[in-house]
């Protein structure tokens, strides 16, 4: 990437000191090691391993320097957060001494016994060996006394058990499809082209006493209970509201963190819903956009408990209010510095553009399925859907601006409507294309926004590897069928003109922009032959349809059976959620609610007694008393019908039948559970509740 295409304007002391940076590359480095590594980190040029000696030596004095005793591999397994296993610098010597060490085989290639990983299948726990492997365009860093390597995760026969090596390998499959259309346009002087990736990231944050108290967010993150408290979201006045004093102290030291990691916080902000907030990096490369997501996710948790405080990173931790995602901010850049999606001031320029946008909107008509998988999850399965964020529906959100120019290639026409002779696309009668589309639509899941598009469909505590997996391939399997298209064409214009005309006449229905809420929307996408997939149960078995399998095959980035181990190991995980959840429930349901309900009733029934032995009659409450012993039994029995369903659970079924039980079963049994309790919850005297209700965790902070 050409300096400069990243704003690097922190000239503070702290950005990056924790990071083995290309600066302290430089400075470090003999400058013929420095020139090999560079190679090798902007173009991809295999590392020689006497080149890692000296590398790694380099790092282990660096890090020895800033106080750090271990190294560790830091990869990313598919359970979606990071691991790591810490070996410390020492080396034994004759005499009982050590000297501490660190060898460019150490740097390079690591040996796991992960066999408590989850592999989907690839490898069986007696073959447990996994390896990993240095990712050298990923900077190494120093996490709490430890010099982390960001790794590659692989099994003995070379299978991807990571959520890296696929995004490694489909920014490499971009990169060869879009530099072939870069040809054809002429412009010899880029030779690589890779993805950048600015996500969005919202969380809650709620105080750490109140969240001590509930089973249900310790063990699964979420509120499994909580009436709506009088106030929720309804008077928009959190959002960009002032922060709260203690939430700032949080924010200022995450991002002094982060920074100290060479990670570009940049926004931060108040979000919808009361006690949600967002942070926002500046954007980066893809696969370090990803390291960087899941170090903020790890740092945004461990900062928060020092102000005494819990980060949710939940999809969904309360109902009736807005739940957390990421925005996935996605476009391509050339290694001279020019964004790809940015529409261009001249005709020429505009062509290319107008290719490349064609290319996105093709792969996301013909992958819908693949990019609703890709954010698929059980807690992500409470907001897809939900009149908060995007639907489970994918389309395109253009603006009107773009899509009159589109409809006016189509048609043959100018952009002003009448009637053109010549529409040769990348001669004068192009349009000029807007630079900035100032409406903007909320509710698309996936939105053109200037000169990116946001893929707004992801949970907010997943990796996001799987999304932008499936976006680099389908968008490199449109632009390879354009640019196999293109090459052998005798008329390089005309064929240009009739293939973007063309791929919009095809792909246009998955275009809309009006209101993704609306039910009108969920009827009209049916008519348009548009693709639902409501659950995680309906979406992740599409990872191994066959057109999909053809797809990643064809550009090397997952084989049939790392798909195939992909979609169990989420439906697997699925599947535990789920269990975990009802189990939760029922042992607070029991053991806390039932009790609660009970002593209330009892106080209630001796009130009672008093007041009709003063001789008046119990009147309401003795109604409320009925009114309760009844729920009361209700809720008995709700929990005796989840727990028997509980039961049936199909544990040595197929994952997809696994995890359909959990779905078609146990949720509407606990969905009934929660109904009751939170009747419950309003009939009941507050300081017998027996755990923080949703007004005190909404509203402490
Ligand atoms: P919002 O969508 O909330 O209005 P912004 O427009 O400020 O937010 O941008 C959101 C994110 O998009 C930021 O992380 C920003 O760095 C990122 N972004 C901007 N340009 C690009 C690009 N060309 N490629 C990828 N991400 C980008
Ligand atoms: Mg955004």
């Amino acid at each position: 990437m050409k300096e400069g295409v990243f704003p690097m304007a922190f000239t503070d002391e702290i950005f990056g000191i924790n990071v083995f940076n290309d600066a302290v590359m430089r400075q470090r480095l003999p400058r013929e090691t420095y020139k090999a590594l560079k190679a090798t980190i902007d173009n991809g040029s295999l590392l020689d391993p006497q080149v890692a000696s000296v590398v790694a030596n380099a790092m282990k004095d660096w890090a020895l320097e800033k106080g750090a005793t271990h190294y560790t591999h830091w990869f990313q397994p598919l359970n979606s957060v990071t691991a790591e296993k810490h070996d410390a610098f020492i080396s034994p010597l004759p005499g009982g001494r050590v000297i501490s060490e660190f060898s460019g085989k150490e740097l390079v290639r690591g040996e796991a016994d992960a066999s408590s990983l989850p592999s989907g299948g690839l490898r069986s726990t007696f073959e447990a060996r996994g390896y990993t492997a240095w990712d050298p365009t990923s900077y190494a860093f120093i996490k709490d006394h430890i010099l982390c390597i960001p790794t590659a995760y692989c099994s003995y026969g070379g299978e991807a058990l990571d959520k890296k090596t696929p995004l490694l390998r489909s920014m490499e499959a971009l990169n060869i499809q879009a530099v072939r259309i870069l040809r054809l346009f002429g412009r010899n002087d880029a030779t690589r082209v890779t993805p950048t990736v600015g996500p969005e990231q919202e969380y809650f944050l709620v105080d750490q006493d109140l969240f001590d108290l509930r089973s249900d967010l310790i063990f699964t993150g979420r509120t499994l209970f909580g009436a709506k408290p009088p106030k929720g979201q309804e008077l928009g006045d959190h959002f960009f509201g002032t922060i709260p004093t203690r939430v700032q102290a949080f924010m200022s030291e995450l991002n002094e963190e982060l920074w100290k990691l060479g990670i570009l916080a940049k926004t931060e902000h108040n979000e919808t819903a009361p006690a949600q907030h967002e942070m926002a990096p500046i954007y980066a490369i893809v696969n370090v956009a990803c390291d960087h997501n899941q170090l903020t996710m790890d740092i945004m948790k461990k900062v928060a408990r020092k102000h005494h405080l819990v980060c949710l990173l939940h999809e969904k931790p309360f109902a009736g209010v807005n739940g957390s995602g990421k925005h996935n901010n996605w476009s391509m850049f050339t290694n001279t510095g020019y964004n790809l999606l940015e529409p261009g001031d001249s005709p020429h320029e505009s062509a290319q553009f107008l290719l490349f946008l064609t290319s996105v909107i093709k792969a996301v008509d013909d992958y819908q399925d693949l990019l609703r998988a890709s954010v698929a999850s059980s807690g992500n399965d409470h907001r897809l859907g939900g009149c908060e964020a995007p639907p489970a529906i994918i389309s395109i959100f253009l603006g009107d601006e773009l899509t009159e120019i589109l409809e006016s290639l189509e048609a043959g026409k100018d952009y002003s409507g009448r009637e053109k002779t010549d529409m040769a696309i990348g001669v004068h009668v192009l349009p000029k294309i807007p630079k900035d589309t100032t409406d903007r639509n909320r509710t698309s899941p996936f939105a053109f926004t200037g000169n990116k598009f946001e893929f707004r469909s992801l949970g907010s505590a997943a990796s996001i590897s799987d999304a932008n997996v499936v976006l680099n391939t389908i968008v490199a399997e449109s632009l390879r069928v354009f640019a196999d298209e293109l090459e052998k064409a005798p008329d390089f214009r005309q064929a240009l003109h009739d293939l973007i005309v063309r791929t919009i006449r095809e792909h246009k229905r998955i275009l809309f922009n009006g209101n993704n809420y609306a039910d009108e929307w969920v009827q009209e996408a049916a008519r348009r032959g548009l693709v639902r997939l409501e659950s995680t149960v309906d979406a992740l078995p599409s990872y191994t349809a066959e057109k999909n399998i053809a797809l990643f095959e064809r550009h090397g980035v997952l084989s049939a059976a790392e798909l195939r181990s992909r979609r169990d190991i989420g439906l697997d995980s699925y599947a535990k959620i789920i269990n975990i959840e009802a189990e939760t429930m029922l042992l607070m349901v029991r053991r806390q609610i039932i009790p609660a309900v009970i002593r209330y009733a009892g106080d209630l029934s001796g009130s009672i007694l008093k007041i009709q032995e003063a001789g008046c009659p119990a009147g309401s409450a003795g109604a409320l008393l009925h009114s309760l012993s009844a729920r009361l039994e209700d809720l008995i029995r709700a929990a005796e019908t989840l727990e028997q369903a509980l039961k049936g659970k199909l544990n040595d079924a197929e994952p997809v039948f696994a995890a359909a039980y959990m779905h078609d079963r146990i949720l509407p049994a606990m969905r009934e559970v929660r109904r009751i309790a939170d009747e419950l919850e309003q009939l009941t005297d507050k300081t017998c509740w027996p755990f923080p209700t949703y007004d005190q965790l909404l509203f402490s902070v």
